[in-house]
């Protein structure tokens, strides 16, 4: 499977032949599919499989179907992706691969972090976000603050779900899925990655996650 098999369209598969991709990673593979299905999906993947852009390249391409960008334009932000990791670094790489795949499209990735002051990134946020990247915590509170709006979001992502439960985590993430205004799991396609798959992360899931859900190992 190529990533013109994998239906990727035009613009974003020069991105991903910019990026040295040649051939997707077995996640990717089986992941991008998955997705493209609106399905729910558990994926135990470690760092250096590829995860980042089987989740990212799906999300975009149906945000660019379905041109984001019109809408934005009203309400600018109203994110229809967030996605979550558990450190700065991460969330930061994972920020960098979708700006870059996105590059020339209507799509508009920020990304929101603990530990700097807020200034910045609200500022990023204003100028509208389809994808918001965040740190759990950074995430919650920029919520709160009612700075982005949960009315269009189609998309959860969370990232090193186990690295985050070590971090003690777990009600931050609990809250976001509970939030006024987050879609419920039936009205939302929720993404789940996790090196390891303990009996913690498999409650996450079975929270989380709509109960038709596909287990990818
Ligand atoms: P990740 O597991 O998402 O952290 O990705 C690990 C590294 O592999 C990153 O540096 C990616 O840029 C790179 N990568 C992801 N997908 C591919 C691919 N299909 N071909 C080559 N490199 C890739």
């Amino acid at each position: 499977l190529s990533f013109a098999e994998a239906a990727l369209c035009e613009s974003l598969q020069k991105n991903v032949t910019k990026s040295g991709y040649s051939k997707p990673t077995p996640v990717q593979k089986h992941a991008i599919p998955i997705i493209f299905a609106g399905r729910d999906l558990m994926a135990c993947a470690q760092t250096g499989s590829g995860k980042t852009a089987a989740f990212l390249l799906p999300i975009l391409q149906q945000l660019m179907a379905d041109g984001v960008a019109a809408s934005s334009f009203v309400e600018l932000q109203e994110p229809e992706a967030i996605i979550v990791a558990p450190t700065r670094e991460l969330i930061n790489q994972i920020f960098l691969e979708a700006r870059k795949f996105a590059y020339g499209t209507c799509v508009r990735p920020v990304v929101v972090y603990g530990g700097v002051n807020t200034g910045f990134q609200l500022r990023e946020i204003s100028k509208g976000c389809n994808i918001v990247c965040g740190t759990p915590g950074r995430l919650l509170d920029v919520i709160q603050r009612g700075r982005i709006g949960l009315t269009k979001l189609r998309y959860l992502v969370l990232d090193e779900a186990d690295r985050m439960l070590d971090m003690g985590f777990e009600p931050d993430m609990r809250r976001l899925v509970s939030m006024p205004g987050m879609p419920p799991k039936e009205n939302r396609q929720t993404l789940l990655f996790s090196a390891t798959y303990p009996q913690d992360i498999q409650r996450l899931a079975a929270d989380f996650l709509k109960t038709d859900y596909l287990f990818l190992a």
